[in-house]
């Protein structure tokens, strides 16, 4: 008895043994192509192009946007096939602050998300899928394998063209003559085809909906219209993608993962409060350098103090979840930590023993106090900025103003900025919120240093509360 089952228990731990790599075989099988550079060339090119592009391109400092697009990739990267995992890449996501629906990732694992595509998406898979795209072009090598193949290589410029995107919106024709366009070069359909197929499979490995995406070319070409046409038209068409990655998609299982879904939904209602980002063309013709700062908010070093005029073009922007709207100088950056956002020019921040200074600049934020009087809310508030600034002294009492059509107070305080040593002139400006708390402003700059005046004059009446 037991001889004759044993066989039958045999037969049927072998089928489902076979069940499993058969389904594995069915999807669409990829290979490395012919690559005369190492692994190392590739960490160390991509290293170089990364520090390159981030003195072009703004990035976004926001800790909670860019800690969610990372937790993204980390997923992404964790289900990338073993045979394209390469433990000396070092793959990590970072957010620029501009409009067009684009993404682009360099040889070794630097990945750059614009703004825009995170806003373009409309689901966290979308979002994804953009990234799985390009993480595939990066686990493929496509960067050096192309430069391998052909014209030009030797040169970083050649290699760093690498950086695929994928996904051109409007502007992006324009590129053509910008410093950066290096890194939008275009790969062949081959590998646009492969990074597809790839993208799909780690989509499914991380528990995405690989039918994502190809969605999200729907998405592109629904948000970008005509003027994206320039730069599809020399990739595979969106609605032969589409077909492809679908076709793909019916080969895999989608891995069972718990996901937070509302997280999407809460960086995008984040990112509607900071104020509008730049177009790439806006970005390439601005010519402006940004400080690199490896994985920090600031640069670090202290702040240049060589700042630019305040522009004479303002931007609206809206911060605190819509709560308060201000108009700043169109060349000042916003710097958003927890519930303080700074607007500065460029130059008139750093950090300085690894905390961030500021030489130029104001700063929003609200103060939680249990006090209904203003000016002892206001004590309160001054006292705990002296606790971090041993030079820091009022000069002349409180002045009655307006800060968003209601009652506030000035205050000048005089202090020794940290970073420079030199004196500097802070106002501060508090008025309460219908909850208790209080919305304060403060502009500092370089005491005697008349030329902001103007600047903080317009952004403090341009204020706006809705509480
Ligand atoms: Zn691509």
């Amino acid at each position: 008895m037991n001889r004759n089952r044993k066989p039958l228990i045999a037969w049927l731990t072998m089928i489902a043994i076979m069940a499993f790599p058969l389904s594995i075989v069915a999807q669409t099988q990829i290979k490395y192509h012919s690559n005369r550079f190492s692994i190392q060339d590739d960490v160390k090119l991509g290293r170089q192009a990364a520090q390159e592009a981030e003195q072009q391109f703004p990035l976004l400092n926001d800790s909670e946007v860019r800690s969610y697009v990372e937790r993204v990739g980390e997923r992404l990267v964790a289900a990338i096939p073993s045979q394209f995992q390469h433990p000396e890449f070092d793959y990590f996501f970072k957010v620029v602050n501009a409009r067009d629906i684009n993404a682009f990732a360099l040889p070794g694992g630097p990945m750059y998300v614009n703004r825009g595509m995170i806003e373009a998406a409309r689901s966290e898979g979308e979002m994804a899928g953009v990234m799985a795209h390009e993480i595939s072009h990066v686990a493929l090598r496509h960067g050096t394998a192309q430069a391998t193949k052909g014209q030009k290589y030797g040169t970083l410029a050649a290699i760093a063209g690498i950086a695929g995107t994928i996904f051109g919106g409007p502007g992006v024709g324009q590129l053509a003559q910008a410093p950066f366009a290096v890194y939008l070069l275009k790969f062949s359909r081959e590998y646009e085809t492969e990074a597809d197929i790839l993208g799909a499979q780690i989509m499914a490995g991380a528990g995405y909906d690989p039918r994502d995406l190809a969605n999200m070319f729907r998405t592109i070409q629904q948000q970008g219209g005509g003027s994206s046409g320039g730069f599809l038209s020399s990739h595979p068409s969106p609605s032969d993608r589409y077909a492809r990655i679908n076709r793909e998609a019916q080969l895999l299982r989608i891995n069972e993962g718990t996901r937070d879904t509302r997280e999407f939904a809460r960086v995008r209602e984040r990112l509607r409060t900071f104020g509008p980002a730049p177009t790439m063309a806006e970005i390439a013709r601005s010519g402006q350098r940004y400080p690199t700062g490896e994985n920090t908010s600031y640069p670090n070093r202290a702040p240049s103090g060589r700042v630019e005029y305040p522009s004479t073009r303002y931007q609206n922007v809206s911060i605190f979840n819509g709560g308060v709207r201000v108009s700043v100088p169109s060349n000042w950056r916003q710097i958003s930590e927890g519930s303080s956002v700074w607007f500065v020019p460029e130059g008139g921040y750093g950090s300085y023993n690894g905390q961030a200074v500021f030489t130029h600049g104001t700063n929003f934020a609200v103060a939680q106090t249990n006090n209904r009087n203003l000016q002892r809310a206001t004590d309160e508030i001054i006292q705990s900025f002296a606790q971090g600034n041993r030079n820091l002294r009022a000069s002349g009492g409180y002045q009655r103003t307006t800060l968003g059509g209601r009652q506030a107070l000035w205050t000048n305080l005089s202090n020794v900025n940290e970073a420079t040593g030199q004196p500097e002139t802070i106002r501060l400006i508090t008025t309460q919120l219908s909850n208790g708390q209080v919305l304060y402003m403060v502009a500092v700059a370089p005491q005697g240093e008349r030329n902001f005046d103007t600047a903080f004059n317009n952004v403090l009446r341009s204020v706006r509360i809705n509480d």
